[in-house]
């Protein structure tokens, strides 16, 4: 398994009222698995996402990632997981503007000692999987919403990670589009055996996914497989 939660909670205290985000939550994801996520606003979507992207620890319970016990971690262990495992991509695109799409892409690779040829090689082949050959050094003012999300995708590939973890990548774009970036990621999982968990509030974008976990109130309340035909 790549992925195990051991009854995580994360509590979190805002002022004097704790906020029990999450509650013995226990899940596991196989490598391959295209699982998406969804739940009503407040549910604890996004605080699983931050705990199993290494963003963030759980306040009770133990994560296994591809076996690595990431509760046990400080944060530079947890920082050095997450740039091997696990590719994020947002529902803002978080792109740097007045940067290319190839620096973009660049950017995980900063703080390793790859040759700077080899940098320009990984994104442009990162690129070229998204479709988005030729598009390198236009700057996201210049791309429309679905190929900014393009470049955020082939930054979440560069470094190779097993997994890719997005939150609402379909939230600011339209339904055509949101449908090629979905058939993008079913491409990934497909042919890449890239691991991919989203987190979606549209049925929709569910239909996608091989499975789907439901949160309510901090717990998961149902665990389904999906078709995966979108
Ligand atoms: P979702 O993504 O499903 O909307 P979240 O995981 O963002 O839910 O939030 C779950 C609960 O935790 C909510 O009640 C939210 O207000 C609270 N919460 C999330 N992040 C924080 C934080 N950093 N500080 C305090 N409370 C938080
Ligand atoms: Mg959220």
């Amino acid at each position: 398994m790549l992925i195990e939660t051991r009854q995580i909670s994360k509590v979190y205290t805002l002022g004097d009222v704790p906020v029990n985000a999450l509650k013995d939550v226990s899940i596991v994801i196989d490598k391959g698995e295209f699982v998406a996520i969804m739940g009503p606003s407040g549910s604890g979507k996004s605080s699983f996402m931050n705990l199993i992207g290494c963003l963030d620890t759980p306040t009770s319970g133990q994560y296994l990632l591809d076996g690595i016990d990431v509760s046990k971690l400080g944060r530079d262990g947890r920082s050095a997981v997450r740039n091997k495992k696990i590719g994020f991509v947002f529902q803002g695109f978080n792109l740097l503007s007045r940067t290319s799409a190839i620096e973009n892409v660049e950017l995980p690779m900063t703080y390793s000692n790859i040759p700077a040829k080899e940098r320009k090689q990984r994104s442009s082949h990162a690129l070229s999987l998204v479709g988005l050959s030729g598009r390198e050094h236009h700057n996201p003012n210049q791309l429309s919403g679905g190929q900014q999300q393009r470049v955020a995708i082939a930054r979440a590939l560069v470094n190779n990670a097993p997994i890719i973890l997005a939150d609402e990548p379909t939230g600011n774009l339209d339904t055509a589009t949101s449908k090629e970036i979905m058939e993008l990621f079913v491409r990934l999982n497909n042919e890449s055996g890239i691991t991919v968990i989203l987190v979606t509030h549209e049925p929709d974008i569910a239909t996608y996914s091989k499975r789907l976990i439901r949160f309510s109130d901090g717990c998961v309340v149902s665990d389904t497989s999906v078709s995966g035909m979108g």
